[in-house]
């Protein structure tokens, strides 16, 4: 499964925008507060979810409703979190990363957004928290999601079909991954796929299919993977973005895969689309 889906959660936006129905739902017996150290899970291996007593300070969001039991977390407390702590996150099982994931994007978000981008007065939050209007000017603001394509390019040439690999500066040691970029405005996945790829190392792709797509809000993100296709295997790099780059073949990529010692690099974890990529593309070599 794809990392940070299969919350398996309805969302329940009915419920949203009826005052009724929500205030039935935050004292249903089952109701439960998803409970977070900061911004985030309290300890390893499982969420905790506690009784509906709010932190003074606090407002309800409405995660969902779990077999018809509703799931709130709280916001609205100023959080000022460092990284994400990855080893807890990564402990969880998948859909409870999932459920962790949305509430941590959306408890960030409040604590970003308190302030009316429009007229720079403060906002409230409406729709169960999935929203801040603003008292004065009427504005209504959501919960940011930005779209970055991440791009599983192709060459086949006389040495076979290879994939581009590069990696930026911050990466762990040996790790290489595929491309991605933010999507800009007034541009397609498509045009952005194929901007990126030419900025980034030089090369011309053609044929952008989309492939899948992953939630990765930390703090907004929406990962957009796709496949494309490269004419010509000459990389002219973008030394600002990328440390190195190069094409890697399938038993490269297989080796990469396994972990082994005498891989020519390191693969992308396991919680992450590009890994799903390499592994998507190794599985039809
Ligand atoms: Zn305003």
């Amino acid at each position: 499964v794809t990392g940070f889906t299969g919350a398996g959660l309805d969302r329940a936006d009915h419920l949203r925008q009826d005052p009724a129905a929500l205030a039935a739902a935050l004292g249903h017996p089952a109701a439960r507060l998803l409970v977070l150290d900061g911004a985030d899970p309290p300890a390893a291996d499982r969420l905790a979810w506690g009784a509906m007593s709010l932190p003074a300070g606090s407002f309800p969001v409405l995660l969902g409703l779990q077999g018809g039991a509703p799931r709130f977390v709280a916001a609205g407390l100023l959080v000022a979190p460092g990284p994400p702590d990855w080893p807890r996150i990564l402990s969880l099982p998948p859909a409870e990363m999932a459920i962790y994931a949305a509430a941590r994007a959306l408890v960030l978000w409040h604590a970003r957004h308190r302030f009316c981008a429009n007229c720079g007065q403060p906002t409230a939050p409406f729709r169960a928290g999935w929203g801040r209007c603003c008292p004065a000017c009427a504005a209504e603001h959501f919960p940011r999601v930005d779209p970055v394509a991440i791009m599983l390019v192709e060459h086949t040439g006389p040495l076979g079909p290879r994939i581009l690999l590069a990696r930026q500066p911050r990466f762990p040691a040996g790790r290489y991954s595929v491309l991605a970029g933010f999507v800009e405005p007034g541009e397609s996945v498509e045009e952005a796929v194929a901007r990126e790829v030419m900025e980034e190392a030089g090369v011309a792709v053609t044929a952008v299919r989309y492939h899948s797509s992953q939630p990765w809000p930390f703090p907004a993100n929406l990962m957009i993977a796709c496949t494309a296709q490269a004419a010509d295997d000459r990389l002219t790099l973008d030394r600002t973005e990328l440390e190195d780059a190069f094409w890697a073949d399938a038993a490269a990529v297989r080796a990469a895969l396994a972990g082994a010692a005498d891989a020519p690099f390191r693969a992308p974890p396991p919680h992450a689309i590009a890994r799903d990529l390499l592994e998507w593309w190794v599985a039809r070599q």
